[in-house]
């Protein structure tokens, strides 16, 4: 892959957890969470919250599914259509040798 070069991904309707990335695509389970940007899944919700409660972090679940709706529904319903991710190559070698591989790159 170039330095530079921007790739763009159609995803198109694959449903992932963003936590345990098991595949909710032909999945019609309810419940879940979306944390920030992250989708959570019905099974890992119980954890996730009992996690959330105690570091005192509810103000970062942005959004949860309708009564009814599933996961999936409920992911896609967000994404809105925008089903493409965006990955950007580093611009030269030095950028890349720089970068912070630590960091949550989204
Ligand atoms: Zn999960």
């Amino acid at each position: 892959m170039p330095y530079g070069a921007e790739i763009i991904i159609d995803i198109g309707d694959t449903v992932l957890c963003d936590f345990c990335n098991e595949d909710f695509t032909n999945s019609d389970a309810l419940g879940g969470l979306l944390f920030q940007s992250k989708g959570v899944c019905p099974t890992c919700e119980p954890e996730f919250m009992a996690n959330v409660k105690k570091h005192g972090e509810e103000r970062f679940i942005r959004d949860k599914p309708l009564e009814f709706e599933s996961f999936r529904a409920f992911i896609l319903r967000i994404r809105g259509g925008n089903n493409t991710v965006t990955v950007t190559t580093f611009n030269t070698e030095e950028d890349y040798n720089h970068e912070d591989r630590g960091k949550d790159g989204g």
